[in-house]
């Protein structure tokens, strides 16, 4: 016997049916917005978002790439802390990197000069020798521990100068603002690579800096389970920025947004973690005799400890050790054992991570002159239990192949 559907069930209307939230339902999270289309009451509204929308106007949307009620609640959040009491506006991008990226495309045009310190995230410099240079862009590496010096670099085209304070693995801290004195005084645009510091520690803006990126990936998570950069800008360089975001349509999902403001909650307290784990963990290796140095800028040792002391108001839980000499096989048996340190890239989430840096090509400026580097991420693990891992990989260390 077949069996036969009805038709003309009045409970078929799949479309129709739940999509009535019913009475105002207030909660202590906001929703997740998830949308791609989004709808208007008639074609005069429906008109003038989308005008809106064009013009980059705050929390306008006639479609939700420009943005959801979930992402526009982020990215108001990330400019007023990042950025407030400056009047900013912030474009969320999919990750870190592809902040740093649009950035640089959205400000620099054939024919430009950019100025990008030595140290700063890997990636960054390899999008400026790959495709900003094939799209007639030239740059010019500094010293990552420069100040005023900057000056001399500067060329008649020279449009950018591109900043990371401290920079990745090895740590120097430029003067910042002196160098976006200098740079305002000649009409040239500054950007900030804010990850390490993150706007409870560090305020690019009071610095003098025009825009800052910042991987929400890391501190701002703080959970190791979502990608997520921001750009954030002074309003008025907020057109160019949102044209350049809009065009190539660059967006991110309600859900990982969620996520971000999620962990954004509790950034203050694990960042006052995550200093004092790191500072313990930085002392104790101060003390190693394998150890030739500690990079870290709230150690008086530091060269730009003074510079750390104006600018920042605390230090993050990343740092690198220098060893006096190690092999290969000695340096991965110091990463390799261990119990509570976990090995990966990225950082900034609660877990704690050692990693052996590896800075091939990744210094033109000045080449690397020290021994082997180790990078730490000091998560929100006992410190104690930390300390005994790093004691467990210096023993390692010795009993490996020199
Ligand atoms: C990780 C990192 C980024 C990139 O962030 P992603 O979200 O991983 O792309 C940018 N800058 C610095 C300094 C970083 O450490």
């Amino acid at each position: 016997m077949t069996q036969s559907f009805p038709q003309d069930h009045k409970n078929q209307d799949l479309v129709s049916i739940a999509r009535d939230a019913g009475k105002p339902y207030e909660s202590v999270n906001l929703p997740i917005w998830r949308a791609s289309s989004v709808l208007f009451t008639n074609v005069a509204d429906m008109r003038a978002e989308v005008a809106a929308t064009a013009a980059g106007e705050r929390r306008a949307a006639n479609y939700a790439t420009a943005g959801t009620p979930t992402t526009f609640a982020l990215a108001d959040a990330v400019a007023e802390l990042e950025a407030g009491p400056h009047p900013a506006r912030t474009a969320l991008l999919p990750s870190g990197l592809s902040a740093i990226a649009t950035v640089l495309q959205a400000f620099l045009s054939p024919g430009d000069h950019l100025l990008m310190g030595d140290s700063v995230y890997g990636p960054a410099r390899l999008f400026a020798q790959g495709m900003l240079a094939r799209f007639g862009i030239e740059t010019t590496f500094y010293d990552p521990a420069i100040g005023a010096g900057i000056g001399d670099l500067l060329r008649p085209n020279t449009r950018m100068i591109y900043l990371e304070s401290p920079g990745s693995y090895t740590f120097e801290i430029p003067d910042v603002p002196a160098i976006c004195s200098l740079a305002r005084e000649r009409g040239i645009l500054t950007a900030i690579d804010n990850a390490w510091a993150s706007p409870v520690l560090a305020r690019p803006f009071d610095w003098g800096v025009d825009i800052s990126v910042l991987p929400l990936t890391k501190y701002w998570s703080g959970h190791a389970d979502v990608l997520m950069g921001a750009a954030v800008v002074r309003e008025a360089l907020w057109p160019q920025l949102h044209q350049a975001v809009r065009q190539q349509g660059l967006c991110v999902g309600s859900d990982d947004a969620w996520l971000i403001l999620r962990g954004m909650r509790t950034l203050k307290v694990r960042m006052q973690a995550h200093e004092s784990n790191g500072l313990v963990l930085a002392r104790w290796l101060e003390k190693r005799p394998e150890v030739a140095r500690v990079l870290h800028p709230a150690l008086p040792s530091h060269p730009q400890h003074a510079r750390w002391k104006r600018d920042f108001s605390g230090a993050s839980g990343l740092f690198s050790f220098e060893l006096h000499a190690a092999s290969a096989d000695q340096l991965s048996a110091l990463c390799d054992h261990r119990r509570h340190f976990r090995l990966g890239f990225s950082w900034g989430g609660f877990e704690s991570l050692i990693m052996p840096a590896n800075l091939t090509g990744l210094r033109t400026a000045g080449p690397w002159q020290g021994g082997p580097l180790v990078r730490i991420h000091a998560g929100l693990d006992d410190p104690e239990a930390l300390i005994s891992d790093l004691e467990d990989g210096f023993a390692a260390m010795a009993a490996a192949k020199s």
